[in-house]
Parts: structure tokens; sequence; C-alpha cells
């Protein structure tokens, strides 16, 4: 088994995966990581008591708040990390997230690149992803260099007349940009276990069946799963990393290579890094600015259930429609507010775990008349929000949401426009700390040492050979979700280390 390769590769999510792909006829010979297994194709995949109830795809991990709370943390260690599970809504951040934006809560910072540096990757990362989507119909739509590479998931009946009751009110709803396989012959079958699922089918588009699976046909391409990166070791000097300790079958083994990326989620890239510490970078490798971990982000999320006692909605998939009418700004509020996007259709038994004391044949009627969105809010990026790795190997969450007016604004919005639409129940649900699935910003890209840990490249800014390609990089985290920057950026990086 070779144990020197050109570069390696640790995890395999968004990032990861993304990368690896992009490089596989590179001429690199590239080792991927991944502390997790294949996601099992099982008819668990689709059961909500498994999926929500028992956390089955969930690690038996504990992460602490800054209080010592403990909590259960949304990650998923498999080939293609949170990407097996995701809702596969593959928006582009719009053209002013990447400058500098007053929110009512304080400044998000500029980026260090401009959308349209980013653009060409964006178009690619939707060819990858095979995105579906309309252009023309989101008022805050960056410009696009061509169109979308499938058309826009239709809405079904009940979504396509709320859409019109939305129109009616002024406001315009538009199909919200998805990644799943509608392709002639493709192979989604439109279920409701999609959003929060793995798809039974491989029908949605992950890093693991877009990315690692074509990757790994190149020779060049090897994948290691359940082995886990435990350190990185550095040379004397401490300017070059020269290899990664892992941990494989039971087994202790290090492996060479000339190029090292860390891929493993906002969270586990800034731990590993932390647990990489040595005499020269005694706060953890690539922290001469004492950022690594700091910064992190995650949007202020609210689940919103709208319910007409008296209508039935039949929608079998229903993320299919979005509202950004208050992204920049509300009616009586001048600040940025977020996005408003539909879920997957909720079931009781995704709700239980929510709501244990209520029956569940109510939960059932409430779920069978309810249309149901995600309210998403930017949060803005703060020091003293950051995961710290305790020195007996607790990983700590310091958490204080933020720009929480702004969000309670947004939440106030849509809860008007469903009751303007005709639903005479709205019920909300903010999430909390154990809400994590769009982590970011542990490791911030920037130009100035000083303050970012990684350059415009993701190549940290103290050690040549490192570089991070995941949601670490995200200096703000906006208020779309981040999986398509996440693999634009990674593109724009794999031309980087390819050249
Ligand atoms: C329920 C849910 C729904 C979501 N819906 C959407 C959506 O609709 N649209 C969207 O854009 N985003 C969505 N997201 C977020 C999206 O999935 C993430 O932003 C994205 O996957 C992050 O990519 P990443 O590369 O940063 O990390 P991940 O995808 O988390 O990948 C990290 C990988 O690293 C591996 N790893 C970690 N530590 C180690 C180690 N020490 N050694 C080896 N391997 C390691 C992990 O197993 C994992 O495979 C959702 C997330 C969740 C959980």
């Amino acid at each position: 088994m070779p144990e020197h390769f050109d570069l390696v590769i640790i995890g395999t999510g968004a990032g990861g995966g993304t990368l690896a792909y992009a490089l596989r006829e590179s001429g690199l010979r590239i080792l991927l990581v991944e502390r997790g297994d294949f996601l099992p194709q099982e008819p668990q995949n689709w059961q909500p008591v498994e999926v929500f109830d028992r956390r089955r795809y969930k690690p038996d991990e504990t992460w602490y708040g800054a209080d010592g709370s403990p909590f259960h943390p949304g990650v998923h260690y498999f080939v293609g990390g949170n990407t097996k599970v995701y809702g596969a809504a593959l928006p582009r951040l719009r053209a002013q997230d990447f400058g500098a934006l007053e929110h009512e809560g304080g400044t998000s910072p500029a980026w260090p690149i401009t959308y349209d540096e980013l653009e060409p990757y964006y178009a690619r990362a939707e060819q990858i992803y095979a995105v579906h989507g309309a252009p023309g119909e989101d008022p805050t739509e960056p410009p696009r260099s061509g169109p979308f590479p499938y058309p826009a998931v239709p809405h079904e009946p009940y979504i396509d007349d709320l859409c019109a009751r939305l129109h009616k009110q002024g406001l315009h709803p538009f199909h919200y940009p998805m990644g799943i396989d509608l392709r002639e012959g493709g192979r989604c079958i439109r279920c409701k276990t999609c959003d929060g699922f793995p798809c039974q089918v491989l029908a949605k588009s992950e890093s693991d069946v877009n990315c690692v699976r074509p990757a790994l046909e190149s020779p060049a391409i090897t994948l290691w799963t359940n082995t886990l990166a435990r350190r990185l070791v550095t040379d004397e000097t401490g300017k070059r990393v020269v290899g990664v300790e892992l941990e494989r079958g039971g087994e202790h083994l290090t492996v060479h290579a000339e190029r090292f990326v860390v891929a493993c989620g906002a969270v586990n890239s800034a731990l590993l890094l932390m647990r990489s510490a040595n005499d020269r970078h005694p706060g953890g490798l690539a922290n001469s600015s004492g950022l690594l971990g700091r910064n992190y982000m995650v949007h202020n999320n609210t689940a919103l259930m709208a319910v007409d006692p008296f209508r039935r909605n039949p929608t079998v998939f229903q993320k299919t429609l979005a509202v950004n009418d208050f992204y920049f700004k509300g009616a009586n509020f001048a600040y940025p507010m977020g996005n408003i996007q539909m879920l997957g259709k909720l079931q009781a038994g995704m709700l239980t775990a929510a709501q244990p004391l209520v029956p569940k044949p109510i939960l059932q009627g409430m779920a069978d008349r309810s249309v149901d969105w995600w309210v998403m809010s930017e949060d803005l990026p703060d020091s003293h929000n950051r995961v710290e790795l305790a020195p007996n190997g607790k990983v700590i969450v310091h958490w204080k949401p933020n720009n929480l007016v702004a969000h309670r604004k947004l939440v106030d919005a849509a809860r008007k426009m469903m009751r303007e639409a005709g639903y005479q129940f709205v019920f909300v649900q903010p999430m909390g700390i154990d809400t994590n699935s769009h982590q970011c910003g542990t490791a911030r890209f920037g130009v100035d040492p000083a303050t970012s840990v990684l350059d415009p490249y993701c190549r940290t800014h103290d050690i040549e050979n490192l570089y991070v390609v995941d949601s670490s990089f995200f200096p703000s985290s906006a208020a779309m979700n981040p999986a398509l920057t996440i693999a634009a950026q990674a593109l724009r990086v794999a031309e980087k280390l390819a050249a």
C-alpha cells in the first residue's frame, strides 16, 4: 500500500469530494481520507423514526455548550459528509453578499473575492451537481453566465396555488435551485423523504454520488474509508506539513504527501488543526492570527408550520419554492432579513423528536394540513463564537446567536405572509445549538494573515502546503444555503492545486 501521495484530502463532503472530482485527471496521486463509510442504501433511509428519533445516521458524539451543557451535533460521518442528508437546495449567494453589508446587528464583512470571480465556478458546480432552476424569477438573483443546467423542479398543484397567493401579495416566490436527478430517465422519484434523509435511490446530487464515486474511476485517486485523521505533523521548521497520522481499522499509521487539504467540515477541520499543535504552532496549525475556530456561524434558523385546518396539503415533494423579497430589507426594516424556503414535507415522525409530549395523531393531523418553511437569516461573525478543544479532548462550542432582530422580523414577515395566504395557524420552532447544519467561518479566508487563517485560495497563510477546503473559509454566512458555494470555491482551489 503506497504511503506517499502528491495530495491528501481529509474529508469527502461538499468541499473535499468536489475537490477530488475536480482533480481526478490532474495527474496528481491523491489519497482521500474519510472517517466514515459509504452510507448503506437500506429501507431505514426513508423512515422518519430511524432518521430523526433514533438518529441512525448521526454519530454517537457529544459536544458541549460554553455553559457545559451537552448536545448531540447534527453532523454525518459518511462518504459525502453532510450532503448525504442535505436538502439539495443549491442556490448561489447573492452578488452583494461578497461585499460588506450593513445589518441591524452589525457589519457582514466583505469576502476577498467578488461574485464575478466565483461565477464561472458556480456555473461548473451547477453542472456537476445537476442543478435545476429557473432564472429571472427572483429579484435578488445574481447575474449568470448561462442558464441553469436543468429546468426548475415544478411545483405540485397545491404549491402552485400557494405561489399564486404569494404573487397576489406582491411577492416574488421563485423556483428554488435544486440538485436532484430529475433528468430524462433520472433516478429521482420525487418522494417526501429527501430533505434531511439519505436518498435510498441515490437521486440527490451529493458529494458521494456526483463527485467521489466518479472520481474513484480514476486510478490516481485512492479512497480510505473508516479512516480517522488524528493529527497533522510538520517538519522541524513548522513551515510544511509532512504527514498525517491516521487511525484505520484499529491501526495507527502515518501517510506522507507533498500537500494536504483539510476538508472535515467547519468544526472538525478547526479541531484537527488544533489537535495538531506542536512547538512551532502552540495554538494549533495555521493559527498565528489566533482566529482558528473563531467566527463560527450557523445561520439563525426557525422552522415554520402554517396550518389550514380545512385543507389537506397533498404535496409529496414540497421543497420547490422560496421567497427572497426580504433578503435585503423589509417593508419597515432597512436591513437584510434573510431567505424563506420550503422544507421537505414534514411528517409526524419528524416532529416527535422536537414535540415528544404531543400525541402522534395530533402531529399527523397537523402535518397533513401544513405547509412547512425554513426561515433563515444571516448571523454575523463574532470572534467569541468559537470552537474550543478542551485539554481533556472535549469539544466546546461557544455560540451566542446574534443579529436576532433581523431574524425576528423575518419570522414575523413569514408569519404574516402565510396568514394573508389563508393559513389560520402558524407555529414556529427556533433552532438551537445542535442545528449546526450550516456551520462555517472557523478558518476565514482573506488577504491579511493578521485577520484571516486562509488566503483567497484557501491555502493557510502560515503553512505553504496546507489548505482548508470546506465551509470553514466563509468570512460571512450570508443567508443562502452554503453547499454550492463550498463546491464552487473547491473548484477554484482545484485549478490552483493542479497548476
Ligand atoms: C440535514 C441537513 C440539511 C442540509 N441542507 C442543505 C441544503 O439543502 N443546501 C445546502 O447548501 N446545504 C445544506 N446543508 C449543509 C451542507 O450539507 C453543508 O454545508 C456541507 O455538506 C458542508 O460541506 P463541508 O465539506 O464543509 O463538510 P461536510 O459535508 O460535513 O464533510 C466533512 C467530511 O469530513 C469527514 N471528517 C470529519 N472529520 C474527519 C477526520 N478527522 N478524519 C477523516 N474524515 C473526517 C466527515 O465524515 C465528512 O465526510 C444541510 C445539512 C444538513 C445536516
